[in-house]
């Protein structure tokens, strides 16, 4: 685990999902019906770029998980960079906490100071990608093979 970034506990365990045909309406490790969350989730963009997302997650109550959609969350990115710097589109990205609701919406409106912002913040528990192996028949002692993440559409360099 990297060094913590935000200076409130850790909350939440983050999967992010990037198979768009799937919507997780129950929970791929628990299988518990999903709920939503929305939140606003904070995105380091290389190379130096802090982006907060409001977005409504999947969220499992007994696993504790966020599950964000990666076409989404790329198509939100790609919206955003497209107004304030085209030529980070498609760079390495990580979602890693999530940002106080008030806190958010407060510096939505009036701009916070950086090191003010660190006491609103929630780094994640842990995260994963989503890999599920593929559905259908297979035949005794095969192991099913890992479905194709979907690559991206919209986040890709021009
Ligand atoms: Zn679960």
């Amino acid at each position: 685990m990297r060094h913590k970034f935000g200076y409130l506990p850790q909350k939440y365990n983050f999967s992010l999902n990037p198979y768009p045909e799937i919507r997780f309406s129950k929970c791929p490790d628990c299988q518990n019906k999903t709920g939503q969350r929305k939140l606003p989730l904070l995105i380091h963009v290389d190379p130096k770029n802090l982006i907060a997302l409001n977005y409504t997650n999947r969220y499992c109550n007994r696993c504790d998980m966020l599950i964000a959609h990666k076409d989404e969350i790329e198509h939100l990115l790609t919206d955003m960079f497209l107004q304030i710097n085209p030529e980070y589109i498609g760079n390495n990205y990580l979602v890693f906490a999530t940002v106080e609701k008030k806190a958010w919406s407060e510096n939505m409106k009036n701009p916070k100071p950086f090191d003010e912002m660190l006491h609103h913040i929630h780094d994640f528990k842990s995260y994963q990608d989503i890999r599920m192996t593929m559905g259908g028949w297979f035949q005794n002692g095969q192991i099913p093979p890992v479905m194709e993440p979907a690559p991206s559409k919209e986040w890709v360099k021009k």
